[in-house]
């Protein structure tokens, strides 16, 4: 068995309701004031070790009392964070969230999570990875860091999953070192300018994506389920239907428990099959890390 080893994004998220948009220079009472732990890296890796598989986190955070509670809350939910650096004169990344007339409207500080030096991923790699181990990534730390650790993580034989989030123009030859590429459908209008919103949309998204060297990419597509090229095949995944509440974190518990599942041995469509159930069951509950199910739920879903 093999293990997920995961490079991103630790945020507290920092989220008030407001009855209206303030104005500039203008000072309203809001109410609900929630910090909560997230940041994609760290709700991806609390996915993948609900699913009982060896976690790692490689990250950085702030040396103040948000990198403490986000570092507390990946540690309660199994993730080794040894190898997550507190930084000094950097704060821990925020997401602040204001809760207005019906949408959200948020701004991100990415603080430590930018400033995550390279030789902190490549170290990890060295010291904690095995050739076969999972490797996954998104693209809210520093670019140039991550596509840096991308090739090292694929020179060192771990498999290699890029979940494109949010949306980045990548340099061309990353895509030949990512074995796995997962995006939702904004991100892949986004990267190849087709939308996967028809049968066709999607054969041709797909197809740009193995031109430009991708070994296999899955492409999420909400309550429409997902769709992947393994090779010369394409394989459809249908959603479960359950009662969608907050669909917030059902893109990164997909992209936890299928880094967890193949990690485990299982194929590809196997582990779309776990990743579905295990997004479905995080659309049934509300905020992002607490949102995402356990190995007995989802077990019990399929
Ligand atoms: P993102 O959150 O990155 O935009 P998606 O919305 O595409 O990602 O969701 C990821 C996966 O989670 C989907 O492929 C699907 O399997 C599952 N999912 C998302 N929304 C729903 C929903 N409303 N009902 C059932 N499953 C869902």
């Amino acid at each position: 068995m093999s293990k997920v080893i995961v490079f991103g994004s630790l945020n507290m998220d920092l989220s008030v309701g407001c009855p209206r948009v303030p104005g500039a220079g203008e000072t309203i009472i809001g109410h609900g004031f929630l910090a909560s732990p997230g940041g994609k890296g760290a709700n991806q890796a609390v996915a993948s070790a609900r699913m009982g598989v060896v976690t790692h986190m490689v990250g950085a955070v702030g040396k103040d009392v948000f990198g403490t509670r986000v570092v507390q809350s990946l540690v309660e939910a199994g993730v080794l964070c040894e190898r997550v650096r507190a930084l000094k004169n950097v704060p821990t990344g925020t997401a602040t969230i204001l809760r207005a007339e019906g949408d959200n409207r948020i701004v991100v500080d990415p603080g430590a999570n930018a400033a995550t030096p390279a030789d902190v991923v490549c170290s990890a790699i060295d010291d904690i990875a095995k050739p076969g181990d999972i490797f996954l990534a998104q693209l809210e730390c520093d670019l140039d860091t991550t596509v840096d650790a991308i090739a090292y993580a694929r020179e060192s034989g771990l498999y290699t999953i890029l979940n494109a989030a949010p949306v980045a123009m990548l340099p061309s030859d990353v895509y030949q070192a990512i074995d796995l590429l997962c995006v939702n459908e904004t991100e892949c209008k986004a990267l190849t300018d087709i939308s996967p919103d028809t049968e066709r949309g999607c054969m041709r998204a797909l197809m740009a994506f193995s031109a430009r060297g991708v070994a296999t990419t899955v492409i999420t597509l909400g309550a429409k389920g997902s769709v992947a090229r393994i090779a010369d095949d394409v394989y459809r995944m249908g959603s479960f239907e359950l009662n969608a509440a907050d669909t917030t974190a059902a893109g990164d518990t997909y992209l936890g428990v299928l880094a967890a599942q193949l990690s485990q041995g299982l194929d590809i469509v196997d582990a779309m099959r776990w990743a579905s159930a295990a997004g479905a069951l995080a659309t049934t509950r509300e905020g992002a890390q607490r949102s995402i199910p356990s190995l007995a739920e989802v077990q019990k879903l399929l």
